[in-house]
């Protein structure tokens, strides 16, 4: 059984677009933010630099068309242990990606 995930709220969102549309000082985290660990991030070669920490970022489903938010745990997950790529971006919910992944099996 799979839990059903939580829609993000109006106010939820409200602030995550509020905490992701701000510059950072990178010595202070933002609330909510999780901090990133560089060793953990040596698979990604990247011109640019690696974030110091991660924060919820507001998307909205390219499928469904749903705004969610792709949470820093998640990212962290992500990024850390999923060993995704840095340019990799949450494009559609949980819902769609399990609905993708059940059509590929097909
Ligand atoms: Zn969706």
């Amino acid at each position: 059984m799979s839990k059903k995930p939580k829609k993000p709220s109006s106010k939820e969102l409200r602030w995550a677009k509020h905490v992701a549309s701000k510059q950072h000082d990178p010595n202070h985290l933002p609330p909510g933010a999780v901090r990133a660990d560089h060793e953990k991030l040596s698979h990604i070669n990247t011109y640019g630099e690696l974030p110091n920490y991660y924060i919820d970022r507001p998307f909205v489903c390219r499928d469904c068309g749903i705004e969610q938010i792709w949470t820093a745990k998640q990212q962290q997950w992500w990024y850390e242990e999923a060993k995704g790529h840095i340019d990799s971006f949450a494009v559609r919910c949980r819902e769609c990606r399990q609905k993708r992944k059940e059509n590929n099996k097909k």
